[in-house]
């Protein structure tokens, strides 16, 4: 029987663990499919795992990726996406993933849809946020300026307003499983392998059920610096240009002065000019230094090529 694993990352998120179980319940339970819902509990200080393992008392098809600390979204998909494909090694059966949120605003509704969609013959099914009644001002200058540095730095052209709400068939997991990086983006790595297939469905993200939001201003920077680090050598094609840029500048100058001094026998050099051009170039010369550091820190995690989690799987043993 076809299988969808419905893979819900969650970081303090106990009062909203109970009503996105009964509504996953309500719209998936008795449909011609098997379904899993793989929790993955991203080191919350609160009741979350609680709540959690007493569902799991009553509810067999709950499975909890328990992470020995918080270590981010993106993170806690890539185990519970580790653990699916440790399921259905070896298993022929078809599957699908679902990616969600578990503060309800990816509509459970929508999973129902999607799978549909999937039993259809749709390998991947992406979401657009169409209205989104969750987010205040503040976040969306945020996610402007994220989207802004994401599309105008990396070589990947990342589409606004497609959260991590989706499906995807066995076909994309196995190939998102290829990439073996640590640095992890989900929406990067699915425009890596490419989204020929992928049917789009729009819908309107309604306001957080309870809790508070867990990105904040560092974060949403760390990833926008990650996104575009990870999938594109740009910066560092932009740090060469700008290099030769300031040179041929610096000559200009010099050849300018020559100039002054030879046909106007200036001796007086300007020093503000002096002092302007040094620190011109300095601090282009730092701020390029910092463009390559991020790239050799990377280089520097990925060798070290450490486990990016430490978890415990738990079943339900009934
Ligand atoms: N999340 C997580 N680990 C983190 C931060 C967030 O697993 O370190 C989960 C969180 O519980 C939620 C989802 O990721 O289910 C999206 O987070 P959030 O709702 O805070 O983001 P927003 O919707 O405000 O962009
Ligand atoms: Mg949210």
């Amino acid at each position: 029987m076809k299988k969808v694993f419905i893979i819900i990352s969650a970081y303090n998120e106990q009062e909203n663990i109970l009503p996105l179980i009964d509504a996953l319940k309500e719209n998936l339970d008795g449909k011609d499919f098997l379904y899993e819902m793989v929790f993955v509990n991203d080191g919350s200080k609160d009741l979350t795992l609680s709540v959690l393992l007493e569902s799991q008392k009553t509810i067999p098809n709950i499975t909890i990726v328990n992470q020995s600390k918080n270590f981010g979204h993106e993170i806690a998909m890539t185990a519970g996406l580790n653990y699916v494909a440790e399921e259905i090694k070896n298993k022929s059966d078809e599957f699908a993933v679902v990616f969600m949120d578990a503060d309800l605003q990816h509509p459970p509704e929508l999973v129902f849809k999607m799978i549909n969609l999937w039993l259809n013959g749709r390998k991947l099914v992406l979401t657009k946020r169409i209205d989104n009644q969750g987010k205040g001002w503040k976040y969306k200058i945020l996610g402007n300026i994220y989207y802004w540095i994401l599309n105008s730095f990396s070589d990947l052209k990342i589409p606004r307003n497609m959260p991590d709400f989706r499906l995807l068939d066995k076909k994309y997991v196995l190939w998102i499983n290829r990439l073996n990086e640590t640095d992890r983006m989900f929406r990067g790595m699915l425009s890596l392998v490419g989204m020929q297939d992928a049917q789009i469905i729009e819908f309107a993200a309604p306001k957080r059920y309870a809790g508070t939001t867990k990105y904040n201003f560092l974060k949403l920077y760390k990833l926008a610096i990650d996104s575009v680090i990870q999938f594109s050598v740009k910066p560092l094609r932009v740090a060469f240009g700008v290099g030769v840029l300031g040179c041929l500048f610096s000559f200009g100058v010099l050849f300018y002065s020559i100039y002054r001094s030879y046909w106007y026998g200036e001796d007086k050099t300007g020093f503000l000019t002096l002092l302007s051009i040094t620190t011109f170039f300095s601090s282009i010369t730092i701020i390029f230094l910092g463009v390559i550091g991020e790239y050799i820190g990377r280089i520097h995690i990925e060798v070290k090529n450490r486990p990016l989690y430490y978890n415990e799987i738990i079943k339900n043993e009934n």
